[in-house]
């Protein structure tokens, strides 16, 4: 049966792809669209997310979001991989106006001061940034695995993303385990994040994030101090852990993909 839409496309496509390899998927990504992005956290599964894109030779861009508050030790990453891979590297920024405005209004630790604040934070800095980068792409690749945590554990292989204009979504590594990945690190001689030798399990914005002890989920580390709320910063689902409900935004959804 054919199609009618896009977003009913990426669910055969999720459908058929379920299982495959994640070079199988990268390249039915990579064949399917033209402008492709990989939206890297620099955490371990961008390093492996991006030697398995690197080694398909297409071509693709890596984007990652400086929210203004990441550890120097992922500065210090994103240049051995600038260094490593022939990829164009480009970071985004929040809005310094809103940056201002919010720290003028609640101070520059506002994240601990009420769940509220911490989301306000993380939507100026984080969501809002990602989603006005993406403008202009057909397709953005994410390392989300689906055993990271519980909101993860659904995520398709691949899916129209209405948040973000409706352009696809691919997450190849959706069934990679935390084993998976590091077995790949270690066989590839990958380059990663220096905090994991400290103890950190999932690394965000340095004053949000913090090394875990065994037994702890793997993001236990993220806005430890919050006590019940959903471990989610809202890129890739809402604050309370649901997928994000398509926003009205003209702007995007005049860029939305369309059935090509
Ligand atoms: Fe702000 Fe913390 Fe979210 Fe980073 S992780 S954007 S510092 S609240």
């Amino acid at each position: 049966m054919r199609p009618t839409s896009i977003a009913e496309e990426l669910d055969l496509a999720a459908a058929s792809l379920e299982g495959s390899p994640a070079q199988a998927i990268l390249e039915w990504a990579f064949g399917r669209f033209e402008k492709v992005v990989l939206v890297a956290s620099f955490q371990a599964e961008s390093s492996v997310l991006i030697d398995l894109a690197a080694k398909m030779g297409r071509p693709f861009e890596i984007l990652t979001l400086d929210t203004g508050r990441l550890p120097q030790a992922t500065h210090d990453l994103i240049d051995t991989v600038r260094a490593r891979y022939e990829v164009p590297i480009r970071l985004v920024y929040p809005d310094q106006g809103e940056v201002a405005e919010m720290t003028a209004t609640h101070g520059t630790n506002l994240f601990r001061q009420s769940v509220a604040n911490r989301h306000l934070c993380c939507g100026i800095r984080k969501t809002q940034p990602l989603r006005r980068s993406l403008i202009g792409y057909d397709a953005w690749l994410t390392g989300l695995r689906r055993d990271q945590s519980p909101t993860r554990s659904n995520v398709p292989v691949v899916q129209a993303d209405k948040d973000k204009g409706g352009i696809a979504k691919v997450a190849p590594l959706v069934k990679w385990s935390h084993d998976d990945v590091w077995g790949y690190i270690h066989e590839h001689g990958l380059p990663v994040n220096s905090l994991y030798n400290d103890g950190y399990t999932s690394i965000g914005c340095e004053p949000c994030t913090r090394a875990t002890t065994p037994g702890e989920d793997e993001r236990a580390g993220r806005w430890w101090w919050e006590e019940g709320a959903v471990k989610e910063c809202g890129i890739n689902f809402d604050v309370s852990g649901n997928v994000i409900p398509a926003k009205h935004d003209p702007v995007l959804e005049d860029t939305a993909l369309g059935d090509k």
